[in-house]
């Protein structure tokens, strides 16, 4: 393909970006595809002979536009938000065109020294204090991982990575059971065996661990022998939103020297709004914390932000440093290679510098402000109707229910056989949670296209569709 074909195609995809955009409320949220009609439409073998970019762009409409589910949907309310603002895209359009390999500051000073700045000003616009450094990861599973990690170095005095772990006293790390399984990945592949993984007792209304227990469980463990590594709190779990006391948490963990690792993979988003950082009071006293601009705030997949306290003990941990890549000499030079697992690096703080100034952080906080305030609105409107049952109240925008009408008797039948209505429908999406042994439904709002009337429109939906169950 030459370049002037580029810019042709590349227009048209732009106005198809914009179409598929203005037009997805007419869309079901949920892909309807029958498993393997995508599969089946892609021709067997490739092409030998090339083939025109305009039958590329209409079997692609055809086979396969249909297959996808609408996660940039004003009416996506399962899951998390995985959102892709204008301004983000625009700054993904451009990397993925000037594609520079940011592995080391020299493959590529700007991408480096803007990532630099912009977890600066991410840093700033959540609260963390002065003195904190930061990087961008591709997911929230890497930062953990990482954390993970740094915590088995930091315990075995950095000889793990030379000496592996044969010999060793079990490693512990404590969590509550609300975690993302992202938390038990990083356990097994840290070598520290998932039955090390401790959880600690619920206590309180944002479910969050009992420091109590926590405190308890490690001086348990110190007396048998095992060796305590460290802790990782939670700020808006995925379930149903739980988080952690983290100020008393992290008390505990500094009485018995553990590092601290926060995870507020969805909620983080909401830091930059001062008035729900009283969730996370202490924070400053953790060694490491992840947010994902990729959810909520905004900018495509992938970024997460990962903060630290002190990035000595993470580099430590992972930078091998092969003489090859050294960049000697000049002070300041960061290579953030050395902060995370995978070498290479796209340039992903771009879509950051293109979406904070595009919205301005007020623009940002009136976003996540209007979800939460909607979704306490839907919350309200569900709990004053007799036939539903509010299981957890609003933590942020999610929430959860059941349908209960007077003399169900299977309410865990019912409520599956709901949901698969409600999404089968298509006009909203919604996706289940267990919450102490039921079948529960949630909802969270977080589209930067949603709308009061959408997140109100969902109990119309499913009321008429469990009317007709
Ligand atoms: C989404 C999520 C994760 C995983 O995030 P990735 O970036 O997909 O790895 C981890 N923890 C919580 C609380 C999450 O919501």
């Amino acid at each position: 393909m030459d370049w002037d074909s580029f810019a042709r195609w590349g227009n048209r995809i732009v106005d198809m970006a914009r179409d598929y955009r203005t037009s997805l409320r007419d869309k079901p949220v949920r892909a309807q595809t029958a498993p393997g009609a995508v599969y089946n439409a892609l021709p067997a073998t490739p092409p030998d002979a090339p083939e025109p970019m305009e039958q590329i762009l209409e079997d692609f409409q055809r086979d396969v536009m249909p297959g996808l589910t609408h996660w940039q949907h004003p009416r996506f309310f399962a899951y998390f938000p995985a959102n892709a603002a204008p301004p983000s895209v625009l700054a993904e359009m451009l990397v993925s065109a000037l594609a520079p390999q940011c592995m080391l500051w020299q493959t590529s000073p700007a991408a480096t020294e803007m990532e630099t700045r912009m977890m600066d000003w991410l840093r700033q616009a959540i609260g963390l204090p002065d003195g904190w450094h930061g990087t961008i990861q591709d997911s929230a599973s890497s930062a953990t991982l990482a954390a993970v990690l740094t915590m088995r170095e930091r315990t075995l005095n950095w000889t793990g990575n030379s000496a592996g772990l044969p010999g060793q006293a079990p490693l512990r790390v404590y969590s509550s059971a609300e975690v993302h399984s992202s938390i038990d990945r990083a356990i097994r592949i840290a070598g520290l065996g998932q039955d090390n993984l401790v959880r600690i007792a619920i206590k309180g209304a944002w479910r969050g661990m009992d420091p109590d227990a926590l405190d308890a469980a490690i001086t348990a463990d110190k007396a048998a022998g095992l060796q305590p590594a460290g802790v990782i709190l939670c700020v808006g779990a995925t379930s149903v939103g739980a988080t952690d006391p983290v100020a008393d948490c992290i008390a505990v963990a500094r009485k018995h020297d553990l590092y601290v690792h926060v995870d507020a993979a969805w909620a983080g988003a909401a830091m930059i709004c001062p008035e729900f950082r009283h969730f996370w009071t202490g924070v400053d006293g953790a060694d490491s914390v992840v947010f994902n601009p990729h959810k909520w705030l905004g900018a495509n997949f992938d970024c997460a932000a990962h903060f630290l306290r002190d990035p000595e003990p993470l580099v430590k941990t992972l930078a091998i440093q092969p003489a090859f890549l050294k960049t000697h000499g000049v002070s300041g030079i960061v290579d953030y290679s050395e902060w995370s697992v995978p070498l290479g690096r796209r340039f992903r703080a771009l879509k950051l510098w293109f979406l904070i100034r595009a919205y301005g952080l007020d623009g940002l906080r009136e976003v996540i402000r209007n979800h939460v305030t909607w979704a306490e609105e839907l919350h309200n409107a569900m709990e004053a109707d007799r036939d539903f049952e509010i299981i957890t109240r609003p933590m942020w925008s999610l929430f959860s229910f059941r349908y209960a009408p007077d003399g169900a008797e299977d309410r865990d039948a019912l409520n599956l056989r709901l949901i698969e209505a409600v999404n089968a429908d298509g006009r909203v999406y919604l996706t289940q949670t267990n919450f102490e042994g039921q079948f529960v439904i949630r909802f969270q709002a977080g589209s930067f296209e949603t709308t009061r009337e959408d997140v109100m429109m969902t109990l119309d939906v499913v009321r008429e569709v469990a009317g007709r169950l």
